[in-house]
């Protein structure tokens, strides 16, 4: 059977595995990024990543790489916005790394769009004709997917960034440039920010979940967060009317403390809650290896 590499850049590990057709990880290493030390280090460390899995199986010819940011993903290249990795905009991933493995293939795509591809393969996804994939990690990351077409990518490979659509306009200043993103609304980090606005406290996301019984702030900014979700899937349902939403990344492990809300607030908001299905993803930290992989294989077809 065939064997990708799949390798999961996110800001702070570089999660690498083997995966064979069925979608199996045969064996993973994991390094730090050092997201603030540049982009050759981080290429120095994705590179160390690769090797370590090659010294096991050095027959593998394919690697897919999922990363932050905007992705050409034609030329594997970052372009204006890189995410929250330092000077990562306009890396070119793939000419360095098949300069350093002259004899492998690489392929690049946005994070996002891995995690989609994933669900699409063997998730929650495979069944939908057509889904939108919402990711809430320490961002929010979005792919619009479709049996037929696959990834939107849009004309400029800006497309599918649905983190940065404008859910306030003026509101809170994003990564990206642009003020009142849904992605400071609803997100890690998000949660994070309007914990500190309430309480003058830092906490991780996963301890704000953790106090949500017993701490009010908590509380408020979780159902805060739920309706926040709920009203920008509302809009999405509007712009798509795809068959499925599915909502992955870190934050889905704690969607005991804010699923049930979102789902009742969407009901209240949308003109109309049948046919779109909102459901979670199948696949949580393994998502990243497993789509990058798969987009290697997908690619390599097209060869
Ligand atoms: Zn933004």
């Amino acid at each position: 059977m065939k064997k990708a590499i799949g390798i999961d850049l996110g800001g702070t590990s570089i999660n690498g595995g083997i995966v064979d057709e069925k979608g199996e990880i045969l064996s993973k290493f994991e390094y730090e990024t050092g997201k603030n030390f540049g982009s050759y280090e981080v290429l120095r460390r994705i590179a160390l990543v690769i090797q370590e899995l090659l010294n096991h199986h050095s027959d593998i010819e394919i690697i897919g790489i999922g990363s932050p940011g905007f992705i050409d993903s034609v030329k594997g290249r970052v372009l204006v916005h890189g995410g929250n990795i330092a000077h990562w905009a306009g890396t070119d991933i793939k000419g360095i790394l098949e300069k350093r493995f002259p004899n492998r293939k690489i392929y690049v795509e946005n994070d996002a769009n891995v995690a989609g591809v994933c669900e699409a393969w063997y998730g929650a996804g495979k069944d939908f004709q057509s889904f939108i994939m919402i990711t809430l990690g320490t961002g929010l990351g979005g792919c619009i997917y479709t049996k037929e077409q696959g990834i939107w990518h849009g004309h400029n490979f800006q497309g599918g960034e649905l983190g940065h659509a404008i859910l306030y306009p003026n509101g809170r200043l994003c990564t990206c440039g642009q003020k009142g993103c849904v992605e400071r609304y609803v997100s890690g980090t998000a949660v994070e920010i309007m914990y500190y606005e309430e309480t003058n406290q830092i906490k991780s996301s996963k301890e704000i979940f953790k106090v949500y019984e017993e701490d009010e702030n908590a509380k408020k900014i979780i159902h805060e967060f739920a309706d926040n979700l709920a009203i920008y899937i509302a809009s999405i349902k509007n712009i798509f009317d795809s068959e499925g939403i599915i909502i992955g990344g870190g934050l889905i492990n704690a969607r005991y403390y804010w699923w049930d809300r979102m789902i009742k607030s969407y009901n209240d908001y949308v003109n109309n809650p049948v046919g779109m299905k909102i459901v979670p993803a199948d696949y949580l930290n393994d998502a990243g290896i497993i789509g990058a992989a798969k987009i290697a294989f997908d690619n390599m077809k097209r060869v």
